[in-house]
């Protein structure tokens, strides 16, 4: 897919109000720090989209920007900051499930990891929410570009045994870094893929 057009449309706190425009939506997160700001810009060839809100506190919120007319992508707020207090940690889940249970446009999901971690149960708690709640996802692993290839294959390989022990079948996931540029092509195919599928169900 190329990127023809990129735009900031809305940043709100509330699913209800959200675009109503009927596009097949992708949501991305991760905990803070994942690098999922320089991913978006990465993705949509830009160098600072997933700023562009601007407003203090936009990293708290549900951030809409439109790709090429036809599509939605949303940067939703990190996850994992170690020192919040119990009543704003329940603030913040009830605000993404909300938005994930409620969001009928929402076709997937990607859950960012970095590459060098092993599997941290935040993100894998957060997959199991996904998952118990129909809601599909993709793995995305940031930063790439701080691991040699064979231990980039090592960790992945781990991830995904550990993903096992839980899942019969594993996500679709991909291997990122926006610092030297790889996975774009891979990440906007699968979304051009999963588009175009859609429009065929829709079409019969
Ligand atoms: P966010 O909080 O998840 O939006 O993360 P950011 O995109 O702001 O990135 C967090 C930090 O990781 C910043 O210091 C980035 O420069 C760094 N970073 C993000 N992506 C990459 C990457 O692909 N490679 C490397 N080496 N660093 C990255």
């Amino acid at each position: 897919m190329k990127i023809k057009s990129a735009e900031f449309v809305i940043s709100n706190s509330e699913v209800a109000k959200c675009p109503k425009k009927d596009l097949p939506e992708y949501a991305f997160i991760g905990r803070s720090n994942v690098g999922k700001s320089s991913l978006i810009n990465m993705l949509t060839d830009r160098k600072s989209l997933a700023k562009t809100s601007g407003r203090p506190g936009k990293t708290q919120l549900i951030n809409h920007f439109i790709i090429n007319d036809s599509w939605y992508l949303v940067d939703l707020p990190g996850y994992g900051y170690a020192r919040v207090s119990k009543s704003s940690k329940k603030k913040f889940q009830k605000f993404i499930t909300n938005y994930f249970e409620q969001r009928r446009q929402l076709v997937s999901a990607f859950v960012l990891v970095d590459i060098r971690h092993k599997p941290q149960p935040i993100d894998i708690e957060f997959m199991q929410y996904l998952g118990e709640s129909g809601i599909p996802f993709g793995i995305i692993f940031t930063k790439a570009d701080k691991l040699k290839p064979q231990a980039i294959d090592r960790q992945v390989e781990n991830y995904c045994q550990e993903l096992l022990k839980f899942w019969e079948e594993l996500p679709p996931y991909f291997v990122t870094s926006s610092s030297k540029k790889i996975g774009q092509e891979d990440v906007l195919n699968f979304i051009e893929d999963t588009n175009k599928e859609i429009e065929q169900l829709k079409a019969e």
